[in-house]
């Protein structure tokens, strides 16, 4: 595998980095993950814009423009021959030197790192066909979780604690309301209302989120941007997460309560079918 690291392309068993490097000590570090499907970039524009904010939002310099990070993405793509597959992308504020809370000087450079990986499911996901069980646990994240941080132990742990109960993810949940799950937005249908919570510092801005809940609105679908409690999601008629990973993934069960007949929901697999359709139309 060919890796990225601060400009150049290297195979993976030659790409160093510092143990002084601030995202390894410190986790102060920002990513994304982008999919590829046909060897093309799915919702581009949209991770690049949410990196150049969380970016600004720690006063990490963003090293590149976004036709710079468009270029070392193909060349990613290309190199490692993906047809199906993930682009990761990392930017840590760099070398830190001696252990310190205060950040170290402002032209210190940052570290870029990339990798890929093959995903040949990624569209005949068989997941899809079943659906998700989800588990609820306590949300006890940090308050900025708009930014896409590597602060992800706890979402780790959380899914670890998911799968030992028999879950594929947890929801997690604040206040008695569901804020997202561990790496993915939630949601609920209910009467056909597509519900799912409003954009703040609780959760992550979903690139898959936003284009999802527009393609929703353009096909005459309600959509309500509000939260909702763990009992009215055990309600619903159905349910669904969206990520840049899974898409949109129907979720069948929440807490060991079925939703429905148990099978993915209508309103989830047209939601699927359409993001899929346009977003690899879109897709450059
Ligand atoms: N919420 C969290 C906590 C995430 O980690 C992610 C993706 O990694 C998402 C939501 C979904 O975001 P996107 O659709 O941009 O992948």
């Amino acid at each position: 595998r060919i890796v990225h690291l601060n400009g150049e392309y290297l195979p993976e068993d030659q790409a160093k980095v510092s143990v002084f490097d601030r995202g390894f000590v410190m986790a102060d570090a920002v990513y994304e993950v982008t999919s590829v499907l046909d060897g093309k970039l799915i919702d581009f524009p949209g991770h690049m814009a949410r990196l150049a904010r969380s970016l600004g939002e720690l006063g990490i310099q963003n090293p590149h423009s976004d036709d710079e990070w468009l270029a070392i993405h193909r060349e990613m793509v290309a190199r490692n021959e993906i047809t199906h597959g993930m682009v990761y992308l990392q930017v840590s504020r760099g070398n830190g030197g001696d252990r310190d809370f205060v950040y170290p000087p402002a032209d210190t450079p940052p570290t870029v790192v990339l990798y890929t990986w093959q995903k040949p499911q990624l569209i005949d996901n068989p997941a899809a066909e079943t659906g998700w069980k989800v588990c609820t646990l306590p949300d006890i994240r940090w308050h900025r979780r708009d930014i896409k941080t590597v602060q992800l132990l706890y979402p780790s742990m959380a899914k670890m604690e998911a799968k030992a109960r028999g879950c594929d993810d947890a929801w997690l949940v604040e206040n008695g309301l569901v804020t997202e799950g561990t790496s993915n937005n939630a949601y609920i249908v209910k009467g056909g209302a597509i519900i799912t919570r409003a954009l703040s510092n609780d959760i992550l801005h979903g690139i898959t989120r936003a284009a999802v809940l527009r393609f929703a609105r353009e096909a005459q679908m309600t959509v309500e941007e509000r939260s909702f409690t763990v009992e009215e999601a055990i309600a619903a008629d159905e349910a669904f997460i969206t990520s840049a990973s899974a898409f949109v993934m129907p979720v069948v069960e929440i807490d060991g309560v079925r939703l429905g007949d148990g099978a993915p929901g209508k309103v989830s697999r047209r939601l699927r079918e359409i993001y899929l359709e346009e977003s690899r139309a879109a897709a450059i």
